[in-house]
């Protein structure tokens, strides 16, 4: 099971809480982006609509031309992105190419901003295409700070092709300029970091929620398990035999039961402890389990009732095989061997055998055996017996 501080304490449970913190950012980056295309159609049109007003400039034109292209780009890798995740495939491969296509992308908004610069002068319609540049500039840089490396590719991306861009332009560019475009780059990679911060506490609550989930279906699990068997020997335990299996009686199927009780089992306690006894206990379950699992028939079942004593319900077996599988049941536990423990250790079983026809409540047929098993006692222990005639269902 998962704890709190389990990322804190074990290395490789921190190796995958990390893993599953970055699965969970990539997966709302991905998100994020399904809504980012209008916001790019509506920055795209306002800047193409800025560059008819401005004197005709054919490097604008195909900056913009490049923007388009580059969103076009970035939506089919990341529709292709989230494909994968939803798939739970490896998207590593994907994720790289969204990150180089952002990187792409940081370079068309640099090619959008070098020839507005030279007519910021003019005012007007140039500063819409700068608005647009800082809003979606700064939106990407946010979006994208959770995820240093994409983060990092766009913006290197983005200001170096800027301030190349820049150095080249003929004309002379203002020193008043490049500290704006600095400073506007500052302020983004500031906010960007502010907001990464933000989107991995997401993903880290959100990891966090889903393995307390996991946590809790795993503790109810193990908690239904353990109120239904027996802990020592992992047989199903009394509740389970009255309130579940004992009603499970499929229509029209014979069943017998063996009421099992391990003999002098006080005295094995006694000459060689409590843990010789429990040993021997949790062999007997086996040897009901081993024959719960291989007597043709069933569905069978085991139960431990409590200390030495122990059920067979066996399902769908002629009286006379289900008699027989009582006398082996005998011989086994009477043929278990606790030499490895104790030198000459014995263990043996009485058995009360009763039938329970189709439809018969399996309560009688339990009276029926807990009889024959006292018989089986009084008649010298170590022996089957059967329920007596009258007690078995016609
Ligand atoms: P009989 O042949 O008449 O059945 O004699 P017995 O000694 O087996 O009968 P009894 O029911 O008096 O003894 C059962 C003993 O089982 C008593 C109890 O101390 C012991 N016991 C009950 N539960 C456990 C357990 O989980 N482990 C061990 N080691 N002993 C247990
Ligand atoms: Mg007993
Ligand atoms: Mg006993």
């Amino acid at each position: 099971m998962h704890t709190p501080s389990d990322p804190q304490t074990c290395p490789d449970s921190r190796d995958d809480w990390a893993d599953e913190v970055r699965l969970e950012t990539v997966r709302s980056l991905a998100e994020q982006e399904r809504h980012t295309l209008f916001a790019n159609i509506v920055g795209l049109f306002g800047c193409l609509v800025a560059a008819i007003m401005l004197p005709f400039d054919e490097q604008l034109f195909i900056a913009l031309a490049l923007r388009a292209v580059s969103i076009v780009t970035t939506r089919l890798l990341a529709i292709q992105l989230r494909a994968k995740l939803a798939a739970g495939e490896d998207f590593e491969a994907s994720l790289r190419a969204v990150t180089y296509s952002l990187a792409f992308g940081g370079f068309t908004w640099a090619a959008l901003l070098w020839p507005v610069i030279g007519y910021l002068e003019q005012g007007g319609f140039s500063f819409v295409i700068l608005g647009v540049a800082i809003v979606g500039v700064s939106l990407i840089c946010a979006m994208l700070g959770a995820l240093p490396m994409m983060l990092f590719g766009f913006l290197a991306s983005f200001t170096v092709s800027l301030f190349a861009g820049l150095a080249l332009q003929p004309g002379p560019v203002s020193w008043a300029i490049l500290l704006a475009s600095a400073s506007m780059a500052g302020g983004m990679i500031m906010f960007s970091m502010g907001m990464a911060r933000q989107n991995i506490q997401m993903s880290e609550a959100l990891v966090s929620n889903r393995r307390l989930g996991e946590d809790l279906c795993e503790a109810l699990e193990h908690a239904e398990f353990l109120s239904l068997h027996d802990s020592m020997t992992g047989l199903k335990n009394r509740r389970a035999f009255f309130e579940v299996e004992g009603h499970l009686a499929p229509s029209g199927e014979r069943r017998h039961i063996l009421a099992i009780d391990l003999d002098y089992f006080k005295t094995i306690n006694d000459t060689h402890g409590h843990a010789v006894g429990d040993r021997v206990i949790v062999q007997c379950a086996q040897v009901l389990r081993d024959f719960a699992r291989m007597t043709p028939g069933g569905p069978h079942c085991a139960v431990r009732l409590g200390g030495e004593e122990f059920l067979l319900l066996l399902t769908g077996q002629e009286y006379v095989t289900a008699k027989a599988v009582a006398e082996a049941v005998r011989h086994r536990i009477a043929a278990i061997d606790m030499s490895y423990l104790v030198k000459g250790l014995t263990v043996s079983a009485s058995i009360g055998f009763a039938e329970c026809a189709p439809q018969q409540p399996l309560e009688k047929a339990l009276l029926a055996a807990d009889k024959a098993l006292y018989e089986a006692k009084q008649s010298g222990r170590d022996r089957v017996m059967q329920a007596v005639p009258e007690q078995r269902a016609a």
